[in-house]
């Protein structure tokens, strides 16, 4: 992740921030004025257990899904929030329901523990009194209060059904009970999209937040494109690898360049590539690792070898189609080699599985139109 930086790694998750995460101090201390430095002392440290708050959510959503058997790649830390990057999302509706509501419940034990303290230790009449001289009681008293109070604000904002917000996870899983996980999507991104405009139009008319309008931005493309994805999972169901498998493919050879491997990559029109050892299948090359290599660092007369290459499981023909998707997916790679009997006899690449989808969406017009 070029744009983020690592803090850290907690129960084998890596923890990022986004280079953009210091902006939201300095906006926060924009919006506040001026202060004596305690002032401004205790803003920034709202804001850092604030966010603390947050990436503990994301921990909560991790968790969760990790009992499920789901691993997650990292948590990223942005002035919009935390994203938790789930290998992959929970296809049965109980368990999506668990892993989304669990964020959301880490806020409320969190709240629980705050607000029950603060109403014991600060009594609400010092609540907002000016820090004069020493007595900086009052206004730690504020950040406790403040930070359980944005608890529960953080947990009244993700339930609010606008999917692929935690409530709109809710909502479609509850929704996928009922209807199937294909008609649930629709609906749920719908609505989710509904919510988008609203947030935007919001912010517009409000004139204020460009957090909530960049939020709003997000959950429509992000809302689009898992549609997208169930979509296409769901065109594949009943389809065996066989049927998506090309058996004429360009792999590169370990011994080849970088330089020409690129080359021939461009030409042949591939994005990530197979990498073999007199066509046997040892490891997957990202086009964009291959770019960095010979655009970058200038290393194009080196070996492919010296690149990363991603040991990724390959398919096997028998294998339903799903799984193919299941595991692009989860090493966010576009092509995988399909075996037959300990020996490779083809590929399967995304922009195919993206095909079947047009087709299958052709056909349902065709028939419609019937
Ligand atoms: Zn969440």
């Amino acid at each position: 992740m070029g744009s983020s930086w690592k803090i850290g790694r907690f129960l084998d998750i890596d923890v990022f921030i986004h280079w953009s995460f210091p902006l939201i101090i300095l906006y926060f201390l924009y919006i506040s004025g001026a202060g004596s430095a305690a002032t401004v002392a205790l803003s920034v440290a709202f804001i850092l257990l604030l966010f603390v708050c947050v990436t503990l959510h994301e921990y909560g959503h991790a968790l969760a899904a990790r009992g499920y058997g789901i691993n997650t790649r990292s948590i990223t830390l942005s002035p919009i929030g935390g994203v938790a990057q789930l290998e992959s999302i929970p296809e049965k509706p109980r368990q999506e329901l668990w892993v989304a509501i669990a964020g959301p419940l880490v806020n409320v034990a969190i709240a629980a523990v705050l607000i029950p303290f603060a109403f014991f230790a600060f009594p609400l009449s010092g609540f907002g009194e000016e820090i004069i001289g020493e007595a900086l009681v009052p206004d730690i008293a504020t950040l406790v209060w403040a930070l359980g109070a944005v608890n529960i604000s953080l947990v009244l904002f993700n339930l609010i059904p606008a999917f692929p917000m935690d409530g709109g996870r809710v909502l479609r899983a509850l929704l996928a009970m009922k209807l199937g996980r294909l008609k649930a999507t629709t609906w749920a991104v719908r609505i989710g999209q509904f919510f988008a405009l609203l947030f935007a139009i919001y912010a517009i008319v409000s004139g204020g937040s460009p957090f909530l309008f960049i939020i709003a931005i997000f959950i429509y493309f992000a809302a689009r494109s898992e549609e997208r994805y169930v979509k296409i999972d769901h065109a594949l169901s009943n389809r065996q690898i066989h049927e998506v498998t090309q058996e004429h493919f360009y792999s590169a050879d370990q011994n080849a360049t970088l330089q020409e491997t690129l080359s021939n990559s461009v030409n042949q029109g591939e994005d990530d590539l197979l990498v073999t050892d007199e066509g046997r299948y040892i490891g997957v090359l990202r086009k964009r690792d291959l770019m960095q290599k010979v655009l970058r660092e200038q290393t194009g007369s080196a070996s492919v070898l010296s690149a990363t290459l991603l040991q990724v499981p390959s398919l096997q023909l028998t294998d339903s189609a799903k799984v193919a998707l299941k595991t692009m997916q989860k090493h966010r790679i576009n092509v995988l080699p399909v075996m037959n009997s300990g020996e490779m006899v083809g590929v399967v690449y995304w922009r195919v599985l993206q095909q079947l989808l047009q087709y299958n969406n052709f056909q349902k017009s065709s028939t419609a139109a019937n």
